[in-house]
């Protein structure tokens, strides 16, 4: 199987390239030159599996012979392990024809794990196999650094540089980046917004030379073997429904749009998936694309649901590739004038095309709290903003379909948006046990000025101090 980029200028790569590369050197988004087929038989046959032979069976035909099946089944029962739920995405039921996928049961509490455990076994071993060591660089507003720490922590051959901007991410997730006491592991604040931090690390990307010095490598939400280990828990859930027989809808809490387009991958693939329902908080460019056929960058809005607090959804792209039939130069067009005027207007042809498997609905921030407090009135259970951004969405959507499963996807623990529940609830959500002691941990980061120059010198000390230790 072999990947392609979005903008049709880079040439292209196998499964584990792709992997190493992330974007594109064109600036583009890799897809499968296919999307491989499961058979209703094959769909059916998930029913009472476990989590990782259905990611064994899903996940293996994008990697091709790229890597030997011993490899991948190795790295899959080792990224999962660290659940702690034996179903790993358990499934329970909210209200009428209304339920939640708990995407929040691995080491860091928000389903960015389940991609990122999965990159943590993959990646250190490709880069074994190709003799070098590398030097994996992102920036977050707080879930992706806390889900790679735990991801890479102590992985050999690889160095992990996280960015975040001071003072803009909860203080849960601050600390479960920087508690974390493993060699190979920095955490660096940087002074100023995440727009900031992503600046950064673009410009270290965009260096030729610095790239290839520190042997870069990147593990954000465009990063294609994320999306395929996201489309996983598609089937997991959906085949306890009752599908490939019953057709389900979900309801994704939507950021970059990397989940919510791994749904419409497992669609692709052959799971009946009815509706996808994009939910978004206020930054609603894509509801606003979806309505009115304009996809227009706003100001980012902090919301009680930040890791949604996002204007440009990168992952669009690719749905935009598949929908104006992959044709590369439209593509180009399109971000082109994404970047010089701030917006573009989506053909009509694919625009009914992505009405005609996407609903997307806004939920404004009175509405977050009134669904966390609705959801714990009505079933005692705690849920994180974001996953309430997503409720609210389901229940717009589940009106104009009833008889149709919903499936909410829960995208954080409560545990980790405190203020947000205890707003809505009056009841302060705890951390699971073995996270109790994350206040009482010592902290460590570095706090670096927002220049590129200041940064690659950081890092170069920081990997000779590291070499010096290891050896
Ligand atoms: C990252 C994140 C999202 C958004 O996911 P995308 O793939 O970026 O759309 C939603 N909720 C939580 C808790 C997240 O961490």
């Amino acid at each position: 199987m072999n990947y392609l980029s979005t903008r049709g200028e880079a040439p292209s790569l196998s499964f584990t390239d792709a992997l190493i590369a992330g974007l594109a050197q064109d600036g583009g988004l890799y897809l499968p030159e296919a999307y491989p087929r499961l058979s209703e038989r094959e769909i059916a046959g998930f029913a009472g599996l476990p989590y990782g032979a259905v990611a064994q069976a899903v996940i293996a035909p994008f990697v091709g012979n790229a890597l030997e099946r011993k490899a991948l089944r190795a790295a899959i029962e080792t990224a999962y392990a660290s659940f702690d739920d034996a179903a790993v995405t358990p499934l329970t039921q909210i209200g009428d024809n209304l339920f939640l996928l708990e995407l929040f049961h691995g080491p860091t509490l928000a389903f960015k794990d389940l991609a990122m455990q999965f990159l943590g076994q993959l990646m250190p071993q490709v880069f074994a196999a190709r003799g070098k060591r590398a030097t994996i660089l992102a920036a977050t507003s707080g879930d992706t650094g806390a889900a790679a720490v735990a991801a890479f922590r102590d992985a050999v051959g690889v160095d992990l540089f996280i960015l975040y901007p001071k003072g803009r991410v909860s203080d849960v997730q601050r600390r479960q980046m920087t508690t974390v006491a493993a060699e190979n592991v920095h955490v660096i604040a940087v002074d100023g917004t995440f727009d900031d931090a992503q600046a950064l690390v673009k410009a270290l990307f965009a260096n030729k030379r610095l790239r290839d010095e520190f042997a870069l490598s990147g593990v954000n939400s465009i990063n294609w073997a994320r999306l395929v280990a996201q489309a996983v828990y598609y089937f997991v859930s959906a085949v306890a429904l009752g599908s490939p027989r019953r057709p389900v809808s979900f309801a994704v809490p939507t950021g970059n749009f990397g989940d919510v387009f791994a749904g419409w991958i497992a669609k692709r693939m052959g799971l009946p998936v009815e509706r996808l329902v994009i939910a978004t908080n206020a930054n609603d460019i894509l509801a606003r694309a979806l309505a009115t056929g304009r996809y227009e960058i706003g100001a980012v809005q902090a919301t009680q649901s930040p890791s949604m607090d996002i204007q440009v959804s990168s992952n669009f792209e690719r749905l935009l590739f598949e929908t104006y039939r992959r044709d590369s130069a439209a593509i180009r067009r399109l971000m082109s004038a994404l970047r010089q005027t701030g917006g573009f207007r989506i053909a009509s042809e694919p625009l009914a095309a992505i009405r005609g498997d996407f609903d997307a609905v806004r939920v404004g921030e009175a509405e977050t709290v009134e669904e966390i407090a609705r959801v714990w009135r009505e079933t005692q259970k705690l849920i994180d903003p974001h996953t309430a951004v997503g409720v609210g969405a389901a229940r717009a959507a589940l009106k104009a379909k009833p008889q149709v499963p919903m499936i909410v996807l829960g995208t954080a623990h409560p545990g980790k948006f405190p203020a947000a529940v205890e707003r809505a609830t009056c009841i302060v959500p705890q951390l699971p046990p073995r996270l109790a002691d994350l206040f009482s941990r010592q902290e460590r980061f570095e706090v670096v000025a927002n220049d590129p120059a200041g940064l690659a010198a950081y890092m170069r000390g920081r990997l000779a101090a590291s070499k010096r230790a290891a050896s």
